[in-house]
């Protein structure tokens, strides 16, 4: 199996390739040449076998230069019972009837977790399939989620190094204690003052600079990202859709051939589409419910097929889909409206920030996906009445998706069961969860988790427990125009 690009003229490529490289020469993603398809026989094989056995069989149907053998060490040991307790993917019954899939036991309390303690691994052997004698150096620019999830899945991987900036006030305190006591030998973080958006540009300037990739070609480095355009983030999100299928029709919720629908708290759309992808290679799921916060681009563009991020940006209590550019979006058009006019929306997207697609691909799409939105009051009041009816505590992410997928049930009166996507752990936004659902202030930001464990009766989860007291490692801010020696430097 082959990548190619979705602008459709970059060169084709293996997926070890595909995923060294990350972005497509021509400014596109990589996409696979064709699409596997699951037939009965592996349906019936999956349903008998282990959260890393179903990954490695899934990832071995793309990742065709990779052997069984490493898929399955690998897969082992990323989803080990030591990272994720209790299981990778598990399910939760809500008594109002939705099937709660939990993303966020692993080792930084995020989805991210699922493909970022995979993904390192996947790298490393590409390095050897391909030839390369250079170290990856990975440059993220992060706003919360992702920065920790890749510290903690890069940490300590040979021949990797990886430096992390996030905007000194733009992160929540316990994201940014997370990242400032993480352990490893082969990691950096730093503190820029500036906002993400300032971040993300320096970054990406980096990655744009000829003069620096010599400089660090001398070094025996070269750049590499980590964000979720990667395929080697994207292909292991589609296992967990088809494990949770199994589990279902495992635990007699579902008959095997039964269709579900799927809801999924969306910002990049690389969840989501991972769910499309699933979906595509045989998983019978009916709709994809496309949940967003109050930046609501999506929402729009499912109702109109009009993008347009010529909008005002909201600062929400689900920080992680704070996004008006959603850059996986663009491989769903490479499948609808194929890589032409996939390059001439993406112009229209760069050049006016808009862009309308034509008919027959709106109808296509609107074939699979619908959309809904929350606003922050209404994110709330699910967190509360969740809470209350349920006994379930979601975090403000899941929360949207849960208000998206009740209002889709309301206006459709569709009975098929739903599986809710739940992004995060309740406690890594504690305080918000803590006003919502007990309606008083937390202390503090760090004593809400307490304050939520104690009021809830739930447990802290392992990465989140003792963070106040564990050692900080990094301390330094500095301004964005010395990024690219903070980078020259770690590479000594
Ligand atoms: C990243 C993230 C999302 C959004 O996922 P996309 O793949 O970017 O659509 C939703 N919830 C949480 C908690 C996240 O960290």
């Amino acid at each position: 199996m082959n990548f190619k690009s979705t602008r459709g003229t970059g060169a084709t490529v293996s997926a070890a390739q595909a995923i060294k490289q990350g972005l497509a020469d021509d400014g596109g993603l990589y996409v696979p040449e064709s699409l596997p398809v699951l037939t009965d026989a592996d349906f019936t094989e999956l349903c008998l076998q282990s959260y890393a056995e179903r990954a490695a069989k899934i990832l071995g149907m793309f990742l065709t230069d990779y052997t069984e053998e490493e898929l399955l060490r690998d897969c082992e040991e990323a989803y080990s019972e030591e990272s994720f307790p209790g299981g990778a993917a598990p399910l939760v019954s809500l008594r109002s009837g939705l099937e709660m899939l939990e993303l966020w036991h692993g080792p930084t309390a995020a989805f991210k977790d699922m493909a970022l303690q995979i993904m390192p691994r996947l790298l490393s052997r590409a390095l050897l399939k391909t030839g390369e004698d250079r170290t990856a150096l990975i440059l993220v620019a992060t706003s919360g989620d992702t920065g920790k999830a890749a510290l903690e899945g890069y940490r300590d991987v040979p021949r990797v190094k990886i430096v992390v900036f996030y905007p000194m006030d733009g992160v929540s305190r316990v994201q940014k204690l997370q990242m400032a006591t993480q352990q490893g030998s082969n990691v950096g973080v730093h503190a820029i003052r500036g906002n993400f958006d300032d971040a993300q540009n320096h970054v990406k300037a980096i990655f744009g600079d000829a003069e620096m990739s010599r400089k660090l070609d001398e070094k025996g480095y070269f750049l590499s990202s980590a964000n979720s355009i990667n395929w080697g983030r994207l292909a292991p999100q589609i296992v967990y859709y088809i494990s949770a299928y199994c589990d279902l029709v495992n635990s007699g919720k579902i008959k095997m051939g039964d269709a579900i629908n799927v809801c999924v708290p969306t910002g990049n759309f690389g969840n989501i589409f991972a769910a499309y992808l699933a979906k595509r290679m045989g998983l019978p799921v009916a709709r994809l419910i496309c949940a967003s916060n109050s930046n609501n681009v999506l929402t729009d563009f499912l109702e109109t097929g009009t993008y347009d991020r010529n909008r005002p940006f909201h600062l929400t209590m689900s920080p992680s889909m704070d996004i008006l550019i959603s850059s996986n979006l663009e491989r769903l058009l490479y499948f609808t409206a194929g890589s032409k006019r996939t390059a001439e929306y993406m112009d229209a997207l760069r050049q006016n920030g808009c862009y309308t697609v034509d008919a027959d691909v709106l109808l296509a799409i609107r074939e699979h996906f619908v959309g809904y939105y929350a606003s922050e009051e209404e994110t709330a009041e699910t967190l509360h009445r969740v809470f209350e009816r349920d006994g379930y505590l979601a975090d403000p992410h899941t929360a949207v998706a849960i208000t998206a997928a009740e209002k889709y049930t309301a206006e459709t009166g569709d009975r098929t069961p739903v599986v809710v996507a739940s992004t995060a752990s309740p406690f890594k936004f504690a305080n918000h969860v803590f006003r919502a659902v007990t309606a008083t202030e937390p202390s503090g930001d760090l004593e809400a988790l307490d304050e939520l464990s104690a009021k809830t009766g739930t447990a802290i989860p392992y990465p989140l427990a003792g963070l106040a007291s564990r050692e900080i490692r990094f301390r330094t801010v500095c301004d964005c125009r010395e990024m690219p020696d903070a980078v020259l430097r770690f590479a000594d």
